[in-house]
Parts: structure tokens; C-alpha cells; sequence
């Protein structure tokens, strides 16, 4: 089949690419029909397997290893780029992950010569800057809005845009768009940051081992405003700005645009794991990376009773990311940018808590 399309998907099993992956090839996609590959390090797991792509098993980190996987693909017209690597530091984390996106880009674009746009995928701490810069630098007062300047501090974000400014200018035609999510709900068991995953894996334990659901996070994350970015919607946002003349060239928020509170889905995670229910108690603090870390050999028991797919603790409990979350009320933004140039896409976030949850459970990662 002639496709019009051919997307390479670096992360195609993260919580953004396998939204991508399945997404991509459906036959109502714009700018489909699309043909699509798909770049990850680790073996094909069963619940990527059903979507129709072209896998392939690379680490982008390695030059030879890029060369010899993605050397030979001349076919690519998108690429869409949500994958990352999380070092101590951050000067680290600006030089591997400059370095991956590198790798890719110099490998794909002198070999590709119907390639038309590159899609980045960042973040909101473009606004609120790395992990290490809390409370050491000025931050934009939220809501944050695509103008803002950028921060001093470095982050490897900045790096990536950096890269891609650099080599797009190089190539007349060559397009390029930047994403900045929040909190993303969507589905990976091998996602280095997956909250509702790791709420659900939380709320299984606690069930297991007949606790209440304890909240582990701060009163102002209780009762402020969060927000969160739908992993679908995210990939709808990347395909709208592959495909969209007045999307090219532009850096984009991504939310769901709406606002929620914690305490009300503390109830719905709750309910859905049919585990009790507990109020915040004043004063208390509960971290996740400390009550989750000899959980290890429970969740293998949970995962052999209940005949799971097997997963280590260690993958889908992203203690240490929920912890962050969850310790303060969020930092919000504001999509009108993308309205303003054409995409109107949203979710309600309560319906789609709801729905990953019923997805982690469909594919036996939880009970
Ligand atoms: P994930 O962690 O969910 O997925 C990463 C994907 O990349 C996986 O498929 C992984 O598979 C693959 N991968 C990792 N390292 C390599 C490598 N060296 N070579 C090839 N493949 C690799 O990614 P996210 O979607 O979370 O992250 C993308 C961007 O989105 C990041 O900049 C992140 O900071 C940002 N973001 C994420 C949020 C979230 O809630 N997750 C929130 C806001 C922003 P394998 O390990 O098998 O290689």
C-alpha cells in the first residue's frame, strides 16, 4: 500500500508513543494513511503488540546503534519525538538527552528525503524548571502561557529546543513543533513517569494488605486545582501539528482544560478498587518512595494471585514522580494558544482518569 504518511515514533511504547502507536494507524487519522515505525529499547511488550507498527529495538543514546537500526529507513516524513532519560543532575540530563535526539535526527534527516516535520515533546517544567532548581530560582507565576521567557537555570528541554532550531534550519521545508504537557494520564507500564499507574498500583497494595487509601500528598494538593494531559489527547495534539499549516513552527501547552481536585479522585481511585476511602488527616505527610519501598515481593505475590501481566515493582510504581505530583496544588496552564490556532481538543479529566484506570486493569497490570 502507498501510504502518504511515514512516522517514526521515538518511544513508541512510553505514555505518549503507545498512545501514538495506536492512534497513528487508524484509517480516520489525519494525514493518513500512516505507516509507522516504532523505536524503543527493550523487547515488544504484549500490550504494544496489536497495534500496527514497525517495531524496532534501538537505544538512541548509542550512535553506532542508531546508525544500524535507522541507517536504512529513507521513508520518514514525521517524526515524533516523546522519549527521554532521566540522569542525577541536570547538566546531565541536558547532555544525554541532547545527545539521543542528536543522534536520531542526524541519522534520519540526510536519509530521509520526504521528511517534513519534526514533533518535540517537552514539558511544563519548562516553566517551573528541573527538579533541582525548586525553590532556587524564580519561577513564572501560573497560569503559564507559551510566551513566557525561559528561566535561569538550565534544563534539558531548553537543550532539546536548542538542537532542533539548529537543524531545521538547515533544511528548507522542514518543519518542527514543540509539546508541553502536564501530569500525563495515559497508559505504559514502562513509562518513567505514569501517575495513574502508580495510584493504581498503590490503591492494589493497600487493598491487598487491607489499609485504608491514604492520601500521599500535601493538603494544598488535596484541595487546590490540578490539572492533567490525556496521553490520546497529547497524540492528537502532535498529529494536529504534524499535519495543520497554521500549527508549524510554534510551541504548544497541552492540557485537558478542565481543572480537578484531589480529594474528589481520591474517592473515584477508591471506588474503583473497592479499597476504603481515607480523609486527609491534618498534619499528615505520607511519601510513597517511603511506605511503597519493601513492597517488592508483595506486589510479586499480588501479581502471581491474580495471574497479572508480569511487571517488576520497580517499573510501574513510579513512587518518587507521584510524590512530586502529588506535593503541591498545580501549576496550571492555559490552552489558548492552541485554540487560538485552530486545535480545540479536549477531555473531561474525571472520564479519563477513569478510563486509563480501566485500561491498566484490562491488561491485567493491576487486579
Ligand atoms: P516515557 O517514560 O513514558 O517513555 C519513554 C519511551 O522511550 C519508552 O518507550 C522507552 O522504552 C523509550 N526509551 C527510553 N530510553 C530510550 C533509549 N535510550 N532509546 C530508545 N528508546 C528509549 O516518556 P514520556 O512520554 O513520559 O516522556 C517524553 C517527554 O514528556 C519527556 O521530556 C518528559 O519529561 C515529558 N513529560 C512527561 C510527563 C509524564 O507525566 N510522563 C509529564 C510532562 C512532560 P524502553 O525503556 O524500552 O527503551
Amino acid at each position: 500500500a502507498k501510504h502518504q504518511s511515514v512516522a517514526l515514533i521515538i518511544g513508541v511504547t512510553g505514555i505518549v508513543g503507545n498512545s501514538l502507536a495506536e492512534i497513528l494507524p487508524l484509517s480516520d487519522t489525519p494525514g493518513g494513511p500512516w505507516k509507522v515505525y516504532g523505536v524503543a529499547r527493550r523487547p515488544r511488550p504484549a500490550w504494544n503488540d496489536d497495534n500496527p507498527t514497525n517495531y524496532i529495538r534501538c537505544d538512541v543514546s548509542d550512535a553506532d546503534d542508531v546508525q544500524e537500526k535507522l541507517g536504512s529507513l529513507t521513508d520518514i516524513t514525521h517524526v515524533f519525538y516523546v522519549t527521554w532519560a532521566s540522569l542525577s543532575t541536570e547538566a546531565e540530563n541536558c547532555e544525554v538527552n541532547g545527545r539521543m535526539l542528536s543522534n536520531v535526527l542526524d541519522v534520519v534527516i540526510p536519509n530521509c528525503p520526504g521528511l517534513k516535520h519534526i514533533s518535540l515533546q517537552t514539558g511544563r517544567k519548562h516553566y517551573f524548571g528541573p527538579v533541582e532548581s525548586f525553590g532556587k530560582i524564580a519561577i513564572h507565576d501560573p497560569p503559564f502561557d507559551e510566551s513566557l521567557p525561559r528561566l535561569d537555570h538550565i534544563n534539558f528541554y531548553y537543550t532539546l529546543e536548542d538542537i532542533l532550531f539548529a537543524v531545521v534550519g538547515k533544511k528548507e521545508g522542514l518543519t518542527w513543533s514543540v509539546h508541553r504537557p502536564g501530569t500525563i494520564f495515559g497508559f505504559s507500564p514502562y513509562s518513567l513517569m505514569n501517575l495513574v499507574g502508580t495510584l493504581c498500583v498503590y490503591a492494589a497494595i493497600c487493598k491487598h494488605e487491607g489499609m485504608p487509601l491514604r492520601f500521599p500528598g500535601s493538603k494544598s494538593a488535596w484541595d487546590g486545582y490540578s490539572d492533567c494531559s490525556d496521553a490520546d489527547l497529547i497524540a492528537e495534539h502532535h498529529i494536529w501539528a504534524a499535519v495543520d499549516p497554521y500549527a508549524k513552527n510554534e510551541a504548544f501547552n497541552v492540557s485537558n482544560g478542565d481543572v480537578f481536585k484531589w480529594k474528589s479522585f481520591w474517592k473515584v481511585l477508591a471506588e474503583q478498587f473497592d479499597v476504603e476511602y481515607a480523609e486527609f488527616q491534618e498534619g499528615q505527610k505520607l511519601k510513597l518512595q517511603e511506605v511503597m519501598k519493601d513492597k517488592g515481593s508483595v506486589w510479586d505475590q499480588i501479581v502471581r494471585d491474580n495471574g497479572l501481566t508480569p511487571t517488576k515493582l520497580e517499573d510501574v510504581g513510579n513512587w518518587w514522580f507521584s510524590d512530586l505530583v502529588l506535593s503541591s496544588e498545580g501549576l496550571l496552564d492555559t490552552m489558548n494558544k492552541s485554540k487560538e490556532h485552530g486545535f480545540l481538543g479536549f477531555r473531561n479529566s474525571k472520564n479519563s482518569f477513569v478510563s486509563w484506570i480501566d485500561k491498566v486493569k484490562a491488561y491485567k497490570i493491576v487486579p
